[in-house]
């Protein structure tokens, strides 16, 4: 039996890359919707033939719970977002996968683990890149210590926002931050996996505001740093003013590198042996198939939601650390 997802909330991402891809995959496929805007229903109904009961708005989402068809529910909402409706949905009684960040606090990411564990359904994190053939190549280089221990690592995640300022991307309170919640949690990711290890202590510092039209609430850019327990430095950055895309290590006796490392398709990889020719998939479909594969066979998710948790705090110890000006030690 194939498990029935429902997307929650059906912006670009859900529309462009989750939905597309649920055409791909082999373990579930788009049973449902949840949407506030009803021309949306109309037009996903008739693309995707997607029977009326199963098509919920914001004021119906909780009588998802009698809905024998979904299986998991998928939050593709504004970050702020995504802890309420992760914490409604398990209330419901079904598997969540919240995008990421996680949330925009700690504090939130634990509602969310907690009410997933009261409920007794699995908690993922839209964590594509783990299912992606060049970043699981460079966590296997690192982690297994193929060219030796690593020493460096430099990781840059960043596009310039054009258009109209007025967005949730720019609200703090929709986002929680700017580019490091959004862009940033790739560096900290790819960085995290590369070593398999969690950082042990961040410095960080706010690049400069040249755009205050649209960066008086969340930071244009930010720089940050992150000291391994083997003391290894990961040297970070993220903006909305610049374009970058990189994920490189080096290690004792090599190195690679990433470019562009964190795009839904045309990774490229090198090392100092050579090209890694490898190819691109659909990761949000391998992403999805993984956690039905999962629940089907009740094995836990490589990107559950003590993931996203960990990856929010040292989040909010980089935003710390740029305030502060302090070196910030990250208690795990
Ligand atoms: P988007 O703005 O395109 O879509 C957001 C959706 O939320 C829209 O359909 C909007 O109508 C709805 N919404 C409901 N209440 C809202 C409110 N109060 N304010 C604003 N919108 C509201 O955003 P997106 O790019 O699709 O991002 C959605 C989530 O997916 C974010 O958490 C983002 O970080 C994540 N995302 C992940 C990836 C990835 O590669 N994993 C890529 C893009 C986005």
């Amino acid at each position: 039996r194939k498990l029935g997802i429902a997307l929650v909330g059906l912006g670009n991402y859900a529309t462009n890359q989750l939905a597309p891809a649920l055409q791909e995959t082999e373990k579930c496929y788009l049973a449902g919707i949840v949407t506030g805007t009803p021309s949306k229903a109309a037009a996903w109904k008739r693309k995707y033939n997607i029977p009326d009961q199963n098509i919920y708005n914001y004021e119906t989402y909780d009588q998802i719970a009698d809905n024998p068809d979904i299986d998991i529910i998928y939050v593709v909402l504004p970050n702020a977002m995504h802890a309420e409706y992760t914490v409604r949905g398990a209330q419901a009684g079904k598997h969540m996968i919240s995008e990421k960040p996680m949330a925009t606090s700690v504090a939130d990411c634990q509602r969310m683990i907690e009410a997933c564990n009261k409920s007794n359904v699995k908690l993922s994190i839209g964590y594509r890149l783990h299912f992606e053939p060049h970043n699981l190549r460079v966590m296997e280089l690192g982690q297994q210590q193929v060219y030796g221990p690593v020493q460096r690592i430099e990781a840059a995640d960043s596009f310039v926002m054009s258009g109209n300022p007025d967005r949730w991307r720019l609200d703090k309170k929709l986002a929680g931050g700017g580019p490091l919640m959004d862009l940033g949690i790739y560096c900290v990711q790819g960085a995290i996996y590369t070593m398999g290890q969690t950082p042990t202590a961040v410095t960080a510092k706010f690049g400069e505001v040249t755009r205050p039209d649209f960066f008086d609430e969340v930071e244009q850019s930010i720089d940050w740093q992150m000291e391994f327990p083997n003391g290894a430095v990961a040297d970070c950055t993220t903006s909305y003013n610049k374009d970058q895309n990189l994920l490189y290590g080096k290690a004792d006796k090599g190195w690679w590198r990433l470019q562009p490392a964190y795009s839904y398709s045309g990774i490229q990889g090198e090392t100092s042996a050579g090209p890694m020719n490898l190819s691109n998939v659909n990761q949000q479909a391998r992403q999805m198939d993984a956690f039905a594969e999962c629940i089907l066979e009740n094995k836990t998710t490589r990107v559950p939601g003590e993931m996203g948790l960990r990856d929010v705090r040292i989040l909010e110890a980089i935003y710390e650390a740029a305030r502060t000006g302090k070196r910030v030690e990250i208690k795990v």
